[in-house]
């Protein structure tokens, strides 16, 4: 019989599918990682692995402890999976502008979930931050992860995600495209492929015009899960030997496009990263060239924002651009 004894094992060895409808005619393979096909439909499976495992042998975590966790999204899920098999408590703290469906998802997984008011500075008692800070203080047995100063997380990537895509490419990348949030993921990645190829492999980041690690000012951008206006502990400023900006709009409607013409449902931030590999395709005049691009998560979580064109219109974004404008009664 052929079966895993738990759901952790399922996480990672995620498949290469190749672009071909959104890339048009380029000269370079493009390759997509698709991180949906994780058991918890994100690559961030990943570092809740590690990051739990590794707090366990290091005695952070013991027996019946606590996970508490600023996080609302896909970090949170990957951590309530591990957590549920392996039978610790979560708490996540998110601000009250997270949809009531992310939060019912956490609660789905047996996670407690506290919402804090968005509209309060990080110093205000009851803002994101402070409760979270507090909550680790007041309940015994608590550890926080912190995805964004924790070594675990890129090292996940640099265990897991990198030595894959060297061997499910057989050495011939040449090429890593990937967003930037946490920043672990790129810099895990990045640098097990910058070894293992001796220099080879170039490193692209993709970022939402505005977020620091394309010299914005953290001003405010739509796609969610990727970029900043910090500089995370987690992410590698040597890393990348490029990084392509994507506006919100490139982003959407290259997510749109991935959905109609690739058959993936994905998120804003993988339509950023492919929108930012076909961006480099385009300039690489090479027919050996593989590039591979890292697709984060799901769309499934985006239904009512992205992939609705009526959330796209009020934000002022085309719905698709391909797609003839069609009114009921026309003739
Ligand atoms: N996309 C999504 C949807 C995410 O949630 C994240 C994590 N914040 C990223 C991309 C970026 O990954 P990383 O944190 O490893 O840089």
């Amino acid at each position: 019989m052929e079966y895993v004894n738990s759901l952790i094992e399922l996480v990672g060895n995620t498949p290469l599918l190749r672009l071909t409808r959104i890339t048009g005619e380029v000269k370079p393979l493009v390759l997509a990682k698709v991180e949906y096909l994780n058991p918890g439909g994100s690559v961030k499976d990943r570092i809740a692995v590690k990051m739990i495992e590794a707090a366990e042998r290091e005695g952070k975590l013991k027996p019946g402890g606590v996970i508490v966790e600023p996080t609302s999204g896909n970090t949170g899920v990957g951590l309530a999976i591990v957590a549920q098999s392996k039978g610790y408590h979560c708490i996540f703290v998110c601000p009250d502008k997270v949809s009531e469906d992310k939060r019912n998802v956490l609660r789905a997984y047996g996670a407690e979930v506290v919402v804090c008011p968005t509209a309060v500075e990080p110093e205000h008692p009851d803002s994101y931050y402070s409760v979270s800070d507090r909550l680790v203080r007041e309940t015994p047995g608590a550890w926080k992860p912190d995805q964004y100063s924790n070594p675990n997380n890129p090292a996940s990537h640099y265990e897991s995600t990198g030595p894959e895509i060297w061997k499910q490419t057989e050495g011939r990348i040449t090429h890593f495209v990937a967003g930037i949030g946490t920043g672990g993921t790129i810099s895990g990645t990045g640098r097990y492929l910058r070894e293992v190829s001796g220099g080879r492999v170039k490193i692209i980041g993709a970022d939402p015009v505005g977020s620091v690690y394309s010299g914005g000012s953290g001003r405010p951008y739509l796609v969610e899960g990727v970029g900043e206006d910090f500089w995370p502990d987690n992410y590698d400023r040597q890393i990348c030997d490029q990084v392509i900006e994507i506006s919100d709009s490139d982003s959407f409607a290259t997510t749109r496009r991935l959905a109609g013409e690739e058959a993936l449902l994905v998120g804003g931030s993988s339509g950023m990263a492919a929108a930012a590999a076909v961006r480099l395709a385009e300039q690489v005049d090479d027919p050996e060239a593989v590039i591979v691009v890292l697709l984060p998560d799901s769309g499934r979580g985006y239904l009512t924002k992205i992939f609705s064109d009526d959330w796209l219109a009020r934000y002022g974004f085309a719905p698709r651009p391909d797609a003839a404008v069609r009114t009921v009664g026309d003739v």
